[in-house]
């Protein structure tokens, strides 16, 4: 499938997409704390998804039982919200969220800290945070595609981080994943010239020790290989001869 650059009319409804998932992103902020199950973090995303006229875009997709994906510590992405998990002091959050907008689909992650977290750790959530602004230096018009991965994947590795290399991010518009596949990590050549209208999900996984992961047995929920923490920070951007447009934020 060829990478397909947005009209203005879709551009319009993918701001208005990732505008609202930007607050549902706010909003779900606002309650993490200890004592929180992850389960009760995935039914507000969906009531507020819901309430704000949007689809939850990862409830069943592939079969995914939810529409927030809550990954605890060292679970690196696609965790599975459940009544037994409780929040405590120390741990670190994972929210990855996504919804559909008159057809429209926008993709975002935060990772929290939940009451007081070790200052390693914090700064690992800082640095992952960064390592997206870092790449999306050259997220513009006449920069290639891997200009991104390079600058994400050198930013956190200067760090001493483990870039995860199994998962990437994604071109996205009227599916949740279209090409191209976006990596955070140095790739052979250039890549895709990128153009304006392309719209790209950009999200660094980052961990504190190994970049290698495993898959548990639920065949959804990545944790990292060392069991040392993992972040994830992700946003829908717009490419245009300028600054990139961030939906999301
Ligand atoms: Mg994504």
């Amino acid at each position: 499938m060829p990478v397909r650059v947005k009209s203005a009319d879709e551009i319009r409804l993918m701001r208005e997409s990732g505008q609202k998932l930007g607050q549902v992103h706010a909003a779900l902020r606002d309650m993490i704390r200890p004592g929180v199950t992850t389960a009760e973090i995935n039914a507000e995303g969906e009531r507020l998804i819901r309430g704000l006229g949007g689809i939850p875009n990862f409830l069943n997709y592939n079969g995914f039982p939810a529409s927030i994906c809550v990954s605890v510590n060292d679970e690196v992405v696609h965790g599975i919200p459940s009544d037994d998990r409780v929040l405590k002091d120390g741990d670190i959050v994972s929210l990855d969220a996504g919804l559909i907008w008159k057809g429209y689909h926008s993709d975002a992650a935060r990772t929290w800290p939940v009451g007081n977290v070790d200052p390693e750790v914090q700064k690992l959530i800082e640095v992952t945070r960064q390592s997206f602004f870092e790449g999306i230096r050259y997220a513009r018009a006449g920069c290639h595609l891997y200009d991104i991965s390079k600058a994400i994947g050198a930013y956190a590795e200067s760090f001493g981080y483990g870039v995860v290399e199994d998962l990437c991010g994604h071109g996205i518009g009227t599916h949740l994943h279209e090409e191209p596949q976006v990596p955070n990590f140095r790739q052979k050549g250039r890549g895709l010239l990128l153009v304006p209208g392309m719209t790209l999900a950009i999200e660094p996984m980052i961990n504190l020790g190994t970049k290698r992961v495993d898959w548990m047995p639920d065949a959804w929920t990545v944790r990292t290989a060392d069991r040392k923490p993992s972040a994830h920070y992700e946003n829908t951007v717009l490419i245009t001869e300028g600054d990139p447009e961030i939906f999301t934020l």
